[in-house]
């Protein structure tokens, strides 16, 4: 099996109807990026910006940040990177941030609201990232946007960090293009009118299941209900697709249910068109993507909208792996 997934991972990711679907990397560091092209990714689905903050003991300026994401997008040159911005708390703590202790971590001040509070630091990432853009293809991701007025802020600090970089005559990409994680039930539920304001969607299932289930993503004792093939996460995911595609914007997944060989028919069913994993998982997805044929994928993702329970999209996924792939 090595040996055959071995085959595919210089080639671009296709189904076998020619359908292109990029085969991306999550990454978190310029090591991670080099590492990722060899194994055949096409692109950087998500860049975790807060590994840059975790491998310092203080809080990186804008030209240490940029030296990083510099390198990064050089590296990938015309491919394109996605990167995330600062998304802190939760699960991801960064001690010398000294955000306080809260009884909700998860639905407190966390990433995408901690850095429209804390504008300065969030500007500063913002210039290295345009700063970076002139060295490749970037692109600026939000993480944990929950509806249009998040959007809507974060959007104008973007346009506020170029032109601070206008006024220091500091070349970057003037289109680089801006999108957001759907990873919290509301903006999945608000899809159609967030599509109109972001340039892509990507599906962070990681999150998206904690909040729908309301399961805890870490705790143990409650894993047994934290399952991405539930039909409630599937119908935001399919919700979210639509959306994206009545608005004309490329929707990609970069939770770790676009690295399961299970899902990825029915991410391409749903009309996804980027599946971004660990770099391990990118050669086994291309061959994977090579069996399938993108009419009978949505067939399959029409039936599993009638299932009931994530033990029965299991099932419906199993028997069209065992027979198709
Ligand atoms: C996710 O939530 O699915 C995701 C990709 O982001 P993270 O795991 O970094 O929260
Ligand atoms: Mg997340």
């Amino acid at each position: 099996k090595a040996e055959l997934f071995g085959r595919f991972a210089s080639r671009n990711a296709q189904t076998k109807d020619g359908a292109r679907i990029i085969a991306a990397a999550n990454i978190g560091s310029a090591a991670d990026a080099e590492d990722s092209l060899k194994k055949g990714a096409e692109a950087v689905g998500l860049f975790r910006t807060e590994q840059v903050y975790l491998s310092t003991k203080s809080l990186p300026d804008e030209n240490a940040q940029f030296e990083v994401y510099r390198k990064v997008a050089e590296c990938f040159g015309s491919k394109e990177v996605i990167v995330r911005t600062l998304d802190v708390g939760g699960d991801k703590e960064i001690k010398y941030l000294g955000i306080e202790k809260e009884t909700n971590p998860f639905l407190g001040y966390r990433a995408i609201r901690y850095c429209l509070d804390r504008k300065e630091i969030f500007l500063t990432q913002l210039r290295a990232i345009l700063r970076a853009s002139a060295f490749g293809r970037l692109a600026v991701m939000f993480p944990m946007i929950s509806g249009m007025q998040e959007l809507a802020a974060a959007k104008t600090m973007v346009e506020e960090a170029k032109e601070q970089l206008r006024g220091k005559g500091e070349p970057f990409d003037e289109s680089i293009r801006i999108g957001m994680m759907v990873e919290i039930p509301s903006a999945a539920l608000m899809a159609s009118a967030l599509a109109k304001e972001a340039d892509f969607f990507s599906v962070g299932t990681n999150d998206l299941v904690q909040y729908t289930l309301a399961v805890d993503r870490g705790n143990e004792k409650v894993s047994y209900l934290y399952d991405y093939f539930d039909p409630a996460v599937i119908r935001l995911i399919r919700l979210t697709a639509d959306a994206a595609s009545s608005a004309g914007i490329p929707m990609g997944m970069c939770g770790a249910m676009a690295g399961d060989p299970l899902a990825v028919p029915l991410l391409v069913g749903l009309g996804l068109s980027e599946l971004s994993m660990a770099a391990g998982s990118l050669a086994q997805t291309k061959y994977i993507l090579s069996r399938l044929d993108t009419g009978s994928c949505r067939e399959l993702a029409e039936k599993s909208d009638r299932c009931r329970n994530a033990t029965e999209v299991r099932s419906l996924l199993q028997e069209y792996f065992e027979t198709e792939i």
